[in-house]
């Protein structure tokens, strides 16, 4: 062997896996049990008192989703990571570990429609407070801290109009206000974006869209950077003092650069149950496969069809960092310089009509509510995922009535340009 570190295609192959010890199976089998048999009662006890990593129960791990957390770890320069059921299952254990009832965390406002939801709404019950801030004005969130802030979360390319979010300026904002910043990596993919090396201390995806690639497994999975100072203040008791699950122990003096993941096992995942089948991780291993080869052709596609778009008489304005006239474009060409994402927007100067009638006559793409599938998808988010906002918060986080946001696939683009043609022309 040479002692080359193996480039991010060889990783996408290969991190995590090994062909099965008993088996010989070169894919990584699916272990499709809920449970693993003990050696003896030494091993059980020092399983569950946190002495010895390995298999108890498929809640808190299992060996084919322990090769997707290894493989994305390895994929995002992290220490380690967590695999759960969804992109929202991840973003609620994490911030599990650095809230306590009472306590804020700083968000950018051009998120995700489900996220700002989730934020605004389902973490009120628990006593969590989001404040928004603009990822396009950093000293917004300079603003934004007060004694109470215990974490940033910020998407790196961001739904929906696909903005590239300047993420070693607020990373800048969170080591002042020492809070660790959260990226959200689903629409880059670290193939396109590595949040750590920016500055990220934490990175969530939802494994749903590129990762997994293919519109046919949800999962997300959380990665630690291993580079955030727990015992900062006491203001991370989960992380930084004794806990009673556990017989006392504190997980970052014992745990160092990876505390973080464990504690969102064995705090987070444990407790409240949203665990990733190994079926859907053995989906979503597949996809990661071929994540390089997926992603440029998504980003190709993207620009093909965007500048289609921009020329188009139909057509009134379209967001891609990847068009040099865009506002983003520096910033694209700084943190994603392969390519901008494959999810943008454009808007229609027929306003609101023009774009519900052009997702009907489409015909190659589909009209659905999701994004980084192989195949090209489209939706009207004013009136879907963005629709509990009210007009004044659509327009600010870039989901205004004219907007169609499309995700562009891995087809022939002179196929979805042609079908883009005949929509908008007929
Ligand atoms: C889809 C999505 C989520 C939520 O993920 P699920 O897997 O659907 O729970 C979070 N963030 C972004 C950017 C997403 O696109």
């Amino acid at each position: 062997m040479s002692d080359r570190l193996p480039g991010f295609s060889t990783l996408a192959v290969h991190a995590g896996a090994q062909p099965d010890p008993t088996t010989g199976a070169r894919a990584t089998p699916i272990y499709q049990t809920t449970s693993f048999v003990f050696n003896d009662a030494d091993h059980a006890a020092s399983l569950f008192g946190l002495q010895a990593f390995g298999n108890i129960y498929t809640r808190i791990g299992n060996p084919t989703n322990a090769v997707l957390e290894e493989r994305v770890a390895a994929l995002e320069g992290g220490t380690a990571a967590l695999a759960v059921a969804s992109g929202h299952a991840a973003q609620v254990v994490v911030l599990q570990q650095l809230l306590q009832p009472g306590d804020e965390f700083i968000a950018a406002r051009k998120l995700y429609g489900g996220s700002i939801n989730q934020f605004t709404h389902a973490f009120k019950s628990f006593g969590w407070n989001v404040v928004w801030a603009d990822p396009d004005d950093i000293a917004s969130f300079e603003r934004a801290v007060t004694p109470r802030t215990r974490a940033i979360f910020i998407e790196s390319i961001a739904n929906p109009a696909g903005s590239i979010t300047d993420i070693e300026a607020i990373s800048t904002v969170a080591r002042k206000a020492g809070v660790p910043l959260i990226v959200d990596n689903t629409l880059a993919s670290p193939y396109l974006i590595r949040p750590i090396d920016h500055g990220a201390d934490i990175v969530v995806h939802s494994l749903t869209k590129f990762l997994g690639g293919h519109g046919n497994s949800l999962g997300g999975i959380i990665v630690d950077a291993g580079t955030f100072d727990w015992s900062i203040g006491g203001k991370y008791p989960m992380l930084s003092e004794p806990r009673p699950e556990y017989h006392g122990i504190r997980l970052q003096e014992t745990f160092g650069n990876f505390a973080f993941a464990i504690a969102c096992r064995v705090l987070g995942l444990r407790d409240l149950g949203p665990a990733l089948s190994p079926f859907n991780a053995f989906m979503i291993l597949t996809g990661i496969e071929t994540l390089p080869l997926r992603m440029q052709k998504h980003c190709d596609n993207a620009k093909a069809v965007a500048e289609f778009l921009a020329g188009h008489p139909a057509v009134a304005s379209v967001s891609y960092a990847g068009l040099p006239s865009d506002k983003y474009n520096q910033l694209a060409r700084k943190y994603a310089p392969k390519g901008a994402g494959a999810v943008f927007t454009f808007s229609l100067k027929g306003g609101y009509d023009a774009g519900v009638s052009l997702v009907s006559k489409l015909q190659l793409f589909s009209h659905l509510a999701n994004v980084g599938d192989t195949r090209s998808l489209v939706i009207h988010p004013a009136s879907t995922t963005h629709s509990q906002l009210d007009d004044a918060a659509k327009v600010r986080s870039g989901a205004g009535p004219d907007v169609v946001r499309l995700s562009i696939g891995i087809e022939d683009k002179e196929d979805l340009i042609a079908d883009l043609e005949q929509a908008l022309g007929a």
